[in-house]
């Protein structure tokens, strides 16, 4: 829990947004530490509820927007940067795709996503070790993107702290490779449970170890019943047309606002 390892009490001090292409800025954006004496279950809930109202506000703009958001979760290396630079290449020709990235440092991945052809905005948390709905509401500032473009966030590598924050999305995803394990629902059992879609990635590297796909899919549905599990290959493409068939389904379901409303809601509260 992130009150536990001290990134949930931390505000959005430290945190940089950057717009590539364009001068990068740093906001700073000091909040009144919690009292040392406060409990933690109290900062907890105040943290997290905090978080969920400023995700009502980033949804609602989003939602006059047409704009579908999904956010992508894994440990750090299962291939996330590496799915959406495969997405951003299949899709961008027909329809706009941004991505909003989140890493502690660099902007290795947001000049990647750049590369594959859609426009991208890196937030670097500093030691925080998740995004936020503040953090993903001024990334969206910066980004701007167009009514009824397709969103990604990338949240920052980890199985823990990412699946307790509400950033707005209409979706989470779980991505997780065969190379980690297939009892890391038992282990991380609360990103398991959030996530609407398991993306089991790195297919191609499964007669090479020992990951068993129906198991962890036994072991996914034991915390989420029904939940989807996908295994493909970024690599090689394998089970990638699944992949965009699960966007499609997810952007036919998701509710769309009227046209002209577009100016109606307020990215901040
Ligand atoms: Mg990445």
């Amino acid at each position: 829990m992130c009150v536990t390892c001290g990134c949930g009490e931390a505000g959005d001090q430290g945190v940089r947004v950057t717009a590539l292409g364009e001068h990068e800025h740093e906001q700073v954006h000091g909040h009144p530490h919690a009292h040392p004496a406060v409990d933690t279950l109290v900062l907890e809930e105040r943290v997290l509820a905090r978080n969920d109202h400023l995700a009502e506000h980033v949804r609602a703009w989003l939602a006059v927007r047409r704009i579908l958001a999904v956010n992508l979760m894994s440990s750090p290396g299962s291939g996330k940067t590496s799915l959406l630079e495969r997405t951003v290449a299949h899709l961008a020709p027909t329809r706009e795709v941004c991505v909003i990235e989140g890493d502690q440092e660099t902007t290795y991945d947001a000049e990647r996503i750049q590369r594959a052809g859609a426009r991208a905005v890196q937030v670097n948390t500093g030691a925080g070790c998740h995004l936020d709905a503040g953090m993903v509401q001024r990334a969206l500032e910066a980004l701007a993107p167009d009514a009824g473009s397709l969103l990604f966030v990338e949240n920052v590598g980890n199985l823990v702290c990412p699946a307790l924050f509400d950033v707005g999305e209409h979706a989470k995803v779980v991505v997780i490779s065969v190379t980690e394990g297939d009892d890391k629902p038992l282990k991380y059992p609360h990103m398991f449970r959030a996530a609407d879609l398991v993306v089991v990635n790195k297919t191609d590297l499964l007669p090479y170890v020992d990951f068993d796909v129906d198991a962890l899919t036994q072991r996914a549905r034991s915390l989420h019943p029904g939940v989807t599990v996908l295994p493909l290959s970024v690599r090689t493409g394998d089970g990638t047309d699944d992949w965009y068939a699960w966007l499609d389904r997810l952007a036919s379901t998701h509710d769309t606002p009227r046209e002209g409303a577009v100016h109606g809601a307020a990215v901040r509260p």
